[in-house]
């Protein structure tokens, strides 16, 4: 489809033909392992048996291709399978990978605890300071510069173009988490990134019912040695076999046609929710790209249509105030994860990043994150205002 189309009608039509049987106007669950041939390899579209390759996943990766602005889509079971198959097409036993100092959990987890003891080294670097991931590279043998942004869950913003200019010069690939921005407000392929990746289950999917990851790779990699990078991606995604299945595509498919709609009133919801934190006694601290204080507020600005929807905050008054106001809200619900139509609080340091502690990537004990929905603004705020009022 077009790359001229707009984003939401990309995110409507691409990959979404109606059904050449039916005329169905949605592309339907093909809940099927294998497919007849006519006569031996006599294949219907090309398909042959669903790890390989399922129409409905098909939908799903035209469309992840086409939001991305990049030459193909992979669709996995989770973001950390898509992750994995990206590590595993690229590097090799003796290569090095500079992995952001608030990389999502999970992610430092696979590279500390799975890539670590099968010859991947790494090195921490602060993505928010060019000089920090320039000085982590080590020439000759960093194969993947592996940037998030905004981070999760410090919100720190990279300078996407300025970090493809960092690895390329290294003969490295730039790889995106794309998962906080999603191809909405940020696309790193335009930036000069090679790969982009995102945990679907977050705001693509949506609506908190699916987890599965998404891997898009650049129309053309041009960094010498990963020009092929598409095709070890492809032959990995089918030998590995983390596939997405054809119900979970079906469901980040159906996220990603509201997917402008809601990212545009989290966006709105985030924004008021960062006004009223910033005026309360008991916040000693508000992280948002959007903020002028914001470190990297200028380059989120420059790379990002707006600033998304999740807002990080500390408690002046430390750990138990920030544990207390999580357990008192009442429309907001207790959880990981992030991204859905509802809004989540939790609590890093014991929830989503204990993984982390006592290592480089430890979050501060007093920090709070929101996820911000769609609800109504003004009940996620009085819900919040009475909780902070109380344990603030
Ligand atoms: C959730 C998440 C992941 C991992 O995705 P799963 O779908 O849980 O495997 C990776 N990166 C970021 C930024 C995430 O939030």
């Amino acid at each position: 489809m077009s790359d001229e189309l707009g984003f939401s009608t990309r995110a409507i039509h691409a990959g979404q033909e109606a059904d050449a049987t039916t005329g169905a106007v949605v592309p339907p669950i093909y809940q099927v392992s294998t497919y007849k041939q006519d006569g031996i390899g006599g294949f219907r579209g090309g398909y042959e048996y669903s790890r390989s390759a399922n129409p409905t996943r098909t939908a799903l990766e035209e469309c992840l291709a086409a939001l991305e602005g990049g030459g193909r889509g992979f669709a996995f079971a989770s973001g950390l399978a898509g992750q994995d198959t990206i590590a595993r097409s690229l590097l090799v036993p003796g290569d090095h990978v500079v992995v952001p100092s608030d990389a999502y959990g999970g992610t430092y987890r696979y590279f500390n605890k799975v890539a670590r003891p099968q010859g991947i080294e790494h090195t921490i670097a602060r993505v928010g300071d060019v000089e920090s991931v320039r000085a982590a590279i080590r020439p000759g043998s960093t194969k993947i510069v592996w940037v998030e942004t905004p981070t999760n869950p410090l919100l720190n913003v990279a300078d996407i173009e300025a970090l493809a200019e960092v690895a390329h010069a290294a003969g490295a690939v730039l790889v995106v988490d794309n998962t906080f921005a999603t191809p909405y407000l940020q696309n790193p392929l335009a930036l000069g990134a090679d790969i982009v990746t995102q945990s679907t289950t977050k705001y693509l999917g949506g609506h908190s019912d699916v987890v599965g990851g998404a891997v898009v790779t650049a129309k053309r990699v041009e960094v010498p040695g990963f020009e092929d990078a598409e095709e070890r991606i492809a032959f990995n995604q089918n030998s590995i076999g983390g596939v997405a299945g054809p119900f979970d595509s079906w469901l980040v498919l159906r996220g990603a046609r509201t997917l402008s709609v809601r990212m545009d009133r989290h966006c709105d919801n985030a924004e008021k929710v960062v006004d009223f934190l910033t005026g309360h006694d008991g916040v000693s601290q508000v992280l948002y790209p959007g903020l002028p204080e914001h470190p990297n507020h200028d380059v989120a600005a420059r790379q990002m249509k707006r600033f998304g929807g999740m807002v990080s905050f500390r408690m002046k008054r430390g750990e138990d105030a920030a544990v207390k106001a999580c357990a008192a809200v009442r429309v907001w619900t207790l959880g990981e994860s992030l991204g859905g139509v509802e809004s989540l609080i939790e609590h890093p340091a014991r929830m989503t990043h204990s993984s982390v502690a006592g290592t480089e990537l430890e979050v501060p004990d007093d920090l709070i994150r929101l996820s911000v929905g769609i609800e109504d603004v003004d009940d996620l705020i009085a819900d919040l205002r009475e909780a902070l009022d109380i344990h603030g």
